[in-house]
């Protein structure tokens, strides 16, 4: 999970973790300076327990922070999806959360994003991030795309785990050849793992 500093503004969340910890991470952000009251939402790239399970209990806590995800598995995360969301792998409850925001499609030669009623972007301050849609690790999969002081990042959440069935292996292979030809100078993992060469790590995958 990532905080992204758009401050004065608003500083937003790339994933919460599983709610187990909800706590501890936000006495560390507010203890690394960050004034809650401007964390104004947690984007998940994917409905998977240990990306998504905080949305309710960080919700309850900051009284309200607005839940972005993709249609596709936004729906899991409404409703609690013990299987789809991998909780019951942990022996945990997935405690479902309303989505605020649900992203539709990408367009990725245009880079534009529809979001409910049109055109989306997701802006942290001065920064708009483009949501990209990256079926193959679970059928709502986002990457975040953006640039932050001339560097161009890209938040993959898990893209680098595969799926086991082969056709999604084979729709998973088609949205990394998509992520290819982009403008990455700096890729932040899922995990807090940190990628320097994207073009070599992307490229990497498209073998597997
Ligand atoms: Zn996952
Ligand atoms: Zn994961």
């Amino acid at each position: 999970m990532y905080l992204i500093d758009g401050r004065p503004h608003e500083c937003i969340l790339v994933d919460i973790g599983s709610g187990l910890k909800t706590e501890r991470i936000l006495r560390n952000i507010s203890e690394a300076g960050f004034d809650l009251g401007l964390v104004s939402a947690v984007v998940n790239t994917h409905c998977h327990y240990r990306h998504a399970g905080g949305n309710r209990r960080l919700n309850k806590l900051l009284g309200y922070c607005e839940v972005i995800a993709h249609e596709l598995d936004a729906n899991a995360i409404e409703k609690g999806d013990q299987r789809l969301t991998k909780a019951e792998i942990y022996g945990q409850i997935f405690e479902p959360c309303d989505v605020h925001f649900r992203i539709c499609t990408t367009d990725i030669e245009t880079m534009e994003t529809i979001g409910l009623g049109g055109h989306c972007t997701i802006g942290v301050g001065d920064i708009d991030f483009i949501p990209i849609h990256v079926p193959g690790h679970t059928h709502g999969s986002i990457v975040l795309y953006g640039e932050i002081d001339g560097v161009h990042v890209l938040f993959t959440g898990d893209l680098d785990e595969p799926p086991t069935n082969r056709r999604d292996l084979e729709i998973w292979r088609e949205s990394i050849q998509r992520l290819i030809n982009l403008k990455i100078d700096i890729i932040y993992g899922g995990h807090s793992i940190i990628f320097e060469e994207p073009k070599k790590w992307l490229s990497q995958l498209t073998k597997f």
